[in-house]
C-alpha cells in the first residue's frame, strides 16, 4: 500500500509550455560553438555504453573539487542537488523529526522531507523577504527540528538571507544545509563552515552554470560527513555521458561557462535598472541569475500576455508574500531585450 505521506505529496511543478524566449527556469543561456559541441559528441561516442560508469565518478569529482577549491574527499556528487537534498533528509536525524525551512523557497526541501517521513516546519519570511528570526526561533524551540535548509540566495526571492540569522538557527542545535545553487552569481558562501563543522554542509550544482541537462549536484562537507553521505549514495548515480561531458565543460571548455556567468551578472544589473525605471514596477534585489518583480497587474494575466509576445517567465504570485510577482531568469542580451520590449508593450497597453 502506498503510504498516506506519499499520497499527500504535491508534485514538483515544472513549466511545460515552451516559448521563443524561455526565461522561466533559472537556466544559463550558454551558446557553445559548433566545433565544441562536435568535440563533446565525439567524446560521448567513445563511451562503452554496455559498461557501468565509474561509481565514484573520480575524474569528475576531481574536476569539481578543483573548481570549488576543496579536496575531493569533501565532495559527494548527486543526480542534481535534488538527489542530495533527499540524501540529507534521510541521513540527518530520524523518521518523525522536523525539517525547518523559511518559505517561500525551493519546494524540494518539503517534498523530500515528507517523502522520507519527516515533518515539515515552514516559517514564512518577513516582509523584507529575509528570515523572520523571532517567529523562526519560537517555532524551532517548540518543534525542535533536526535539519534546516536555506536556499542562499533564495529561490524564488533572489536575496541572500542575513548570515547571522542562519547562524542563530544553527546555534539551536539544527544541522544546516546551505543550498548555494546560485553561488556563481552571488559569490557568497558558507564553505569554510561546511569544511570545518559537523553540522553544516553546502550544496552546489552544475545546473545553473549551463549544465542543467547533465544532472550533477555537489555536496561539500567535512570529510567525515561527506564519507557518511557517500556510503548511502546510489552506486552509479552520475551517468557515463554526464561524467564525460561535465569533465570537459569544467576543464577544457570552462572559459565558455565563465563568460556566460559574467554576461548574466552584467545583464542582471542592466535588466533590473530598466525595470526600475518602468512605471508601476517594483523590483526586488537579487544575487542570483533571476529576479522578482511586481506590477499592478494580476501576475497570471501578465504572464499570459508576455507569452503571447513569445516570452515565458514564471508566475510566483500564488506564494505567500509574493502577491502580483513574477520571476524572470536572466537570458542572453537579445533575449533580455525581447523581454523588456514585451513587458513595455504589455504594460503600456494594460495600464
Ligand atoms: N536548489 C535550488 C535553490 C534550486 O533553485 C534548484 C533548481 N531550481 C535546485 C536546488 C536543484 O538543482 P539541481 O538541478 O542540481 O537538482
Amino acid at each position: 500500500m502506498i503510504s498516506a505521506r506519499i499520497k499527500g505529496l504535491s508534485p514538483y511543478k515544472t513549466e511545460k509550455r515552451s516559448a521563443k524566449v524561455k526565461l522561466s527556469s533559472n537556466e544559463l543561456s550558454l551558446d557553445l560553438p559548433a566545433e565544441v559541441k562536435e568535440e563533446i559528441a565525439r567524446a560521448v561516442a567513445r563511451i562503452p555504453f554496455n559498461r557501468y560508469p565509474d561509481p565514484q565518478a573520480t575524474e569528475l569529482k576531481e574536476a569539481v573539487a578543483l573548481r570549488f577549491g576543496v579536496d575531493p574527499s569533501c565532495v559527494v556528487l548527486g543526480n542534481g542537488s535534488d538527489e542530495l537534498i533527499q540524501y540529507l533528509c534521510m541521513a540527518v536525524g530520524e523518521s518523525g523529526d522536523a525539517v525547518f525551512y523559511p518559505v517561500p523557497t525551493f519546494p524540494m526541501y518539503g517534498i523530500s522531507a515528507q517523502t522520507v517521513g519527516k515533518e515539515r516546519l515552514e516559517v514564512p519570511l518577513g516582509e523584507d523577504l529575509d528570515i523572520d528570526l523571532d517567529s523562526s526561533l519560537k517555532e524551532i524551540r517548540r518543534r525542535k527540528p533536526i535539519l534546516a535548509f536555506f536556499s542562499y540566495p533564495n529561490n524564488p526571492t533572489g536575496n541572500c538571507f542575513d548570515k547571522n540569522k542562519i547562524t542563530a538557527i544553527r546555534n539551536e542545535g539544527v544541522f544546516c544545509v546551505i543550498d548555494e545553487a546560485y553561488y556563481h552569481f552571488s559569490g557568497k558562501t558558507f564553505l569554510e563552515e561546511a569544511l570545518s563543522r559537523e553540522d553544516t554542509v553546502v550544496l552546489r550544482t552544475l545546473s545553473k552554470i549551463g549544465m542543467a541537462g547533465l544532472r550533477v549536484g555537489v555536496l561539500i562537507a567535512r570529510q567525515d560527513v561527506a564519507d557518511y553521505i557517500n556510503r548511502m549514495r546510489l552506486p552509479f548515480n552520475i551517468t557515463y555521458p554526464s561524467q564525460v561531458i561535465a569533465v570537459l565543460m569544467l576543464t577544457k571548455f570552462y572559459h565558455f561557462v565563465e563568460e556566460a556567468v559574467n554576461t548574466v551578472k552584467r545583464e542582471r544589473d542592466r535588466l533590473m535598472d530598466a525595470l526600475r525605471s518602468m512605471k508601476g514596477v517594483e523590483v526586488f534585489p537579487s544575487e542570483a541569475n533571476f529576479f522578482l518583480f511586481r506590477t499592478p497587474l494580476p501576475a497570471p494575466l501578465l504572464q499570459e500576455k508576455l507569452l503571447e509576445e513569445g516570452v515565458l517567465v514564471r508566475d510566483v504570485s500564488y506564494l505567500p508574500r509574493l502577491e502580483r510577482c513574477l520571476r524572470v531568469s536572466i537570458g542572453k542580451p537579445e533575449e533580455n531585450d525581447a523581454f523588456l520590449e514585451a513587458l513595455h508593450k504589455v504594460i503600456e497597453k494594460m495600464l
